[in-house]
């Protein structure tokens, strides 16, 4: 059933707001697990009924097994003179993701070892993490490390590592079938502002908007720490993964560049070709191919599961300088590139709403058209014939309405609605 796009807010005013729970959202210490990404599941929570699902430590999932939480309470360095150095305070991006404790005193070439830096811009403070390798760390800017004098420095992170879970967040909107459409982005990134919180953002306005829709399938929406999320949310749903028709992964939505999407590892799902033909529409905008780097669907497109899962995005990880740094930050997402972002990707998830398959209920020769009232003696340019006459020809069973379109040259939304015209004279039948 088609979105109602009288009751979806306008893509500047939905941008700004967005924006705004960026902003919001910013100081959260997210991880791979722990309270941060709590906070963020709270903060959601205020208008969308999600559920929070917590996963054990120890769970295996597959390869992996889920590891201990991490809790990060503070962190400094003070110099030789007692100063201050760096403080947890300032940004969570200065401490090492799933850093150990330390509580000691040190010299600077020790603390060297322990500090990692950007590699290309000296300003910038980098983002880094030690998921599966236990150790203490710092992460400051170039400038700042080398400014630092002789002596010994004092540096503490009180941090723990301890049993608990891993926490998503997920929710269920029913539709009027039970093929699922899987929207999905992660919540582990703390402090970065395109590569994560745009797509938390992204996918609560759509979970918003699409809980007040009529729909044909039923959503299931989840935000879950990256690899690890998604995995245990595999695990959980194994024996139902055929219902999975159509899935996209939502990453790095707020930037200024195009519009973006990777084409599942099947490359010819609906939701590749409906991608297609709504980025077509919006100049500037790219359709790549499958590759196995990237983020979470490269877990749903593992060959064992292969879903029909694409990315929806805008620059992608790694190939925008800001990337995994301090300068991915508030300012450099927009509310512009927020909304237009909500915006096609509503479009692309109304498209698959509306992408029916129909039967020819009159296969044996032409239907008359002209008896029905569907036929223009002089055709003046807007007639839908033609739009007529390809649906009876390819409604077979194995098109769908975006493979009629595709091959006739006509717009979908022009053959949709020659669909639903067809079907009300009982010349088409609906197909499941
Ligand atoms: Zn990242």
């Amino acid at each position: 059933m088609p979105v109602d796009w009288k009751t979806v807010p306008r893509p500047e005013t939905i941008g700004q707001e967005l924006h705004d729970l960026i902003r919001e959202l910013f100081p959260f210490r997210r991880s791979l697990t722990g309270d941060g990404v709590r906070q963020t599941l709270a903060v959601l929570a205020r208008e969308v009924r999600l559920e929070v699902v917590e996963t054990p430590t120890g769970t295996p999932v597959f390869d992996w097994a889920v590891p201990r939480e991490w809790t990060l309470r503070d962190a400094w360095i003070e110099g030789p003179g007692g100063e201050r150095v760096l403080e947890l305070a300032d940004s969570p991006l200065h401490v090492l993701g799933y850093s150990t404790p330390v509580d000691d005193v040190v010299s600077l070439e020790t603390l060297r070892e322990h500090v990692f830096t950007h590699p290309d811009d000296p300003d910038l403070v980098p983002y880094r993490t030690s998921y599966w390798q236990e150790e203490w760390g710092f992460c400051m800017s170039r400038r700042r490390l080398d400014a630092l004098v002789e002596g010994d420095y004092r540096v503490r992170i009180d941090s723990s590592l301890e049993d608990g879970s891993l926490t998503s967040g997920e929710l269920t909107i029913p539709g009027a079938t039970e093929d699922e459409f899987l929207l999905s982005t992660y919540i582990c990134h703390p402090a970065l502002a395109n590569d994560n919180l745009s797509g938390v953002v992204l996918l609560w306005a759509l979970a918003r908007t699409l809980g007040r829709q009529r729909l044909r399938h039923t959503f299931r929406l989840l935000w879950s720490p990256g690899t690890l999320g998604p995995l245990c949310w595999l695990a959980r749903n194994r024996e139902r993964l055929d219902r999975v028709a159509h899935g996209l992964v939502i990453s790095c939505v707020g930037d200024p560049g195009p519009l973006r999407y990777k084409r599942s590892r099947r490359g010819d799902a609906a939701v590749d070709r409906m991608a297609t033909d709504v980025l077509e529409r919006r100049p500037g905008s790219k359709v790549v191919d499958w590759q196995p780097t990237g983020g979470d669907e490269r877990q749903y497109c593992s060959p064992g599961f292969d879903l029909p899962v694409g990315v929806f995005s805008r620059t992608p990880h790694g190939l925008f300088p800001q990337y995994h740094s301090s300068a991915d930050d508030v300012d450099f997402v927009t509310p512009e590139a927020l909304g237009t972002s909500f915006e096609v990707a509503l479009e692309l998830i109304d498209g698959v709403e509306r992408n029916l398959r129909y039967r020819n209920l009159s296969p044996y020769g032409e239907p008359q058209l002209g008896r029905r009232g569907l036929y223009q003696s002089i055709p003046d340019g807007t007639n839908p014939e033609a739009a007529y006459l390809w649906l009876l020809s390819l409604s077979d069973g194995s098109s769908d309405l975006l493979a009629i379109a595709r091959r006739s040259g006509i717009p979908f939304d022009a053959i949709s609605e020659a669909a639903a015209v067809l079907e009300a004279h009982g010349l088409l039948e609906r197909l499941p």
